[in-house]
């Protein structure tokens, strides 16, 4: 089943049409709108009637993390506040995060976006859907939710966490369709065997899974567990959320990027040079029809690779292979996005420390884990003398991280000089 069979099955050349249509009209919304493309372009000496074709895409400027956090909080907005409905924002310190808004417009292309992702999993108005995605700031609960709405299924608005009443409402409720993280999704199967629940004689037949990176070794894992299809779904909230790319039922390699809405480039991430379609590289988005929030030629960060291949479930649309990698030291734990600046904004802002942390993740079970150890300085090291004080610090960082990050971190503090040898801040132990 294909939601929008019109645009979704478009013949490629009538895309690629439709696209150039609606780029040059981002371009003239964001050039005369936004004060930060208007000088980026000018400083590039792009305007946007030099962009004809979309090869002539890469005359136009990259929008990077950076700028985001630059024009915090609303400094990219395209449209007047009294039109935005809704504002979403990635976790951290003040001025380190970044927030997104939504015309209604935009609620309604996103909402439509993850309806086409639903259909493409084969989920329909009789399915019960439990979301196990974040709610609250984060765009995984609600996206899912309004998609899931408007495809006229039932959701249950679980959010994450609380694994025994996901796992009793999973019994209770029936539901076909679970929506999390994967690693989160074993973690269910896990605590569900542990208390004696057979998890393949739940009603579910349908997983769709996102957030952060899992390879088929994992799908397959789920897929015995729980006896679903396990689908993968790709977004990123800078560019609109959850329901930019998704993995369809027919095809099960790679997930189609709905190209009426966003234009998909891969640069080489050291250079910015774009790459033919096919080789592995830096995920760039173009959102088309945004309208509160265009992003212009976006840097995910994420590496992967485009495929061209037609693809046997009828839709025209490009599609992505599995994102596994990053370009950047961004880290995704538990499904949420660190980057270790973010910790260190918080460390420098504890008295006592010294710059110098170690971070070590690893995935006990199926849920990663932060270990965080960081070097107090000679002073308090010298006269606090007293365990306490040393507990307050410890316990203030395990705070701040879960209050700014939303990661629950076991902090430890060492001595001065301890950590001086180690020769890296961050050691990933998870093998992905
Ligand atoms: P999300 O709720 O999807 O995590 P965020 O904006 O918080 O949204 O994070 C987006 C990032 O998460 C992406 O840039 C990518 O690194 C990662 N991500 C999202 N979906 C997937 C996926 N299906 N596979 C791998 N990584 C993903
Ligand atoms: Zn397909």
């Amino acid at each position: 089943m294909i939601y929008n069979e019109e645009f979704e099955t478009m013949p490629r050349d009538v895309i690629k049409s439709l696209q150039v249509k609606r780029l040059q009209q981002v371009l003239e919304r964001v050039y005369h709108n936004v004060g930060f493309y208007k000088k980026s372009f000018d400083t590039a000496k792009v305007k946007p009637d030099d962009i004809k074709a979309i090869a002539d895409m890469k005359k136009l400027p990259f929008t990077t993390r950076k700028d985001l956090r630059d024009n915090y909080p609303f400094g990219l907005f395209c449209v007047p506040m009294s039109n935005i409905v809704r504002l979403h924002a990635s976790s951290g310190t003040s001025g380190k995060s970044a927030v997104f808004g939504y015309t209604k417009r935009d609620i309604e292309i996103w909402s439509e976006l993850v309806a086409r992702c639903l259909v493409a999993a084969g989920i329909t108005k009789n399915d019960i859907i439990q979301n196990a995605f974040g709610y609250g700031l984060f765009t995984g609960g609600l996206g899912l939710h309004y998609g899931a709405e408007k495809i006229g299924a039932s959701v249950i608005p679980m959010s994450g966490g609380d694994a025994k009443r996901q796992l009793m409402i999973l019994q209770d409720f029936g539901p076909t369709v679970i929506c999390s993280t994967p690693s989160y999704a074993l973690h269910l199967a896990e605590e569900g065997k542990a208390m004696g629940m057979d998890m393949r004689s739940l009603k579910l037949r349908v997983g769709i899974f996102g957030a952060e990176p899992w390879n088929n070794a994992l799908r397959d894992e789920i897929e015995k567990l729980f006896g679903i299809t396990a689908l993968d779904l790709f977004g990123l909230s800078e560019v609109i959320g959850p329901g930019m790319a998704m993995e369809c039922l027919e095809g099960r390699n790679g997930m189609h990027v709905f190209e009426d809405h966003f234009i998909v480039e891969t640069i080489n991430p050291k250079t910015g040079e774009v790459l033919p379609e096919g080789e592995e590289g830096e995920l760039v988005f173009t959102t088309l029809t945004k309208e509160a929030n265009p992003l212009i030629r976006y840097r995910t960060g994420d590496i992967s690779r485009l495929i061209t291949e037609p693809c046997r479930c009828g839709r025209s649309h490009i599609k992505m292979e599995k994102v596994l990698k990053r370009s950047d030291d961004m880290l995704i734990i538990r499904g949420i996005n660190v980057f270790p600046a973010q910790i260190e904004a918080i460390l420098v802002n504890i008295e006592g420390l010294e710059p110098t942390y170690q971070v070590i993740i690893d995935r006990v079970g199926a849920l990663d884990t932060l270990d965080l150890q960081v070097e107090v300085n000679d002073k308090i090291c010298s006269d606090a003398g007293s365990i306490k004080e040393l507990q307050k610090i410890e316990q203030r960082i395990a705070k701040d991280m879960k209050d700014f990050l939303g990661i629950a971190a076991r902090v430890k503090l060492v001595q001065p000089n301890m950590l001086q040898k180690a020769d890296a801040k961050i050691i990933d132990k998870r093998r992905i």
